[in-house]
C-alpha cells in the first residue's frame, strides 16, 4: 500500500481558498498603466478605514500617487474607491464611528495637553513654548493615530 507524500498535502494547502492574495494588480484610467501592489501597501488599500484623508495609490507610469477613484483592479474591473466603499459597508456603523473617534482624539488630544502643559510651566503671555510643545503635540498625535490604525488593521485581501 502506497503512503501519501508529505508534498501533496503541502501543494493541497498551498491551494487553500483561505489564503488571502500577496498581491494584485490595478490599471490607471489616466494612462493605462498597470501597477502590481503587495505587502503592506496591498493590506492598506484593502482596508477601507485606513487614511484619515482622502487615500491616493501609486501609478508606476505615471511615477506618481493619484486619488484611488483613478485606478480599477484589472480582474474584477471594480474602481478601487467603490470597492473599499464595498468593504467599508462590512463594517458595522459603530465600529466605523469609534475607531474614527480615537483617531481624531489621538490627533487633538497630543497638542491640546501639551499646549496647556507648556503655558503652564511658562510666563504669562509666553508663545515661542507652547507654540512648539503644540507642534511637538501635533506629530505625537499624528503618530499615535498612525500606530491605533495599524494596530487595528484588518485584512480584506481575500474579497474580491
Ligand atoms: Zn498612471
Amino acid at each position: 500500500m502506497p503512503t501519501p507524500r508529505p508534498t501533496s498535502a503541502k501543494l493541497k494547502a498551498s491551494d487553500d481558498d483561505d489564503e488571502p492574495p500577496d498581491y494584485r494588480a490595478y490599471v490607471h484610467n489616466r494612462c493605462n498603466g498597470v501597477t502590481t501592489v503587495s505587502g503592506d501597501d496591498y493590506l492598506g488599500l484593502c482596508d477601507p478605514m485606513t487614511g484619515l484623508l482622502p487615500v491616493s495609490t501609486f501609478c508606476t507610469t505615471c511615477n506618481a500617487q493619484a486619488p484611488v477613484g483613478e485606478f480599477a483592479w484589472t480582474d474584477t474591473g471594480e474602481s478601487i474607491a467603490d470597492y473599499r466603499k464595498r468593504m467599508l459597508a462590512t463594517i458595522p456603523l459603530a465600529a466605523r464611528v469609534n475607531a474614527r473617534l480615537i483617531r481624531f482624539a489621538l490627533i487633538l488630544g497630543f497638542p491640546t495637553a501639551a499646549f496647556l502643559i507648556a503655558r503652564a510651566f511658562t510666563a504669562p503671555g509666553a508663545v515661542v513654548v507652547p507654540t512648539l510643545a503644540l507642534i511637538a503635540g501635533l506629530l505625537l498625535g499624528v503618530l499615535a493615530s498612525g500606530m491605533h490604525m495599524i494596530a487595528t488593521q484588518r485584512d480584506f485581501r481575500a474579497n474580491r
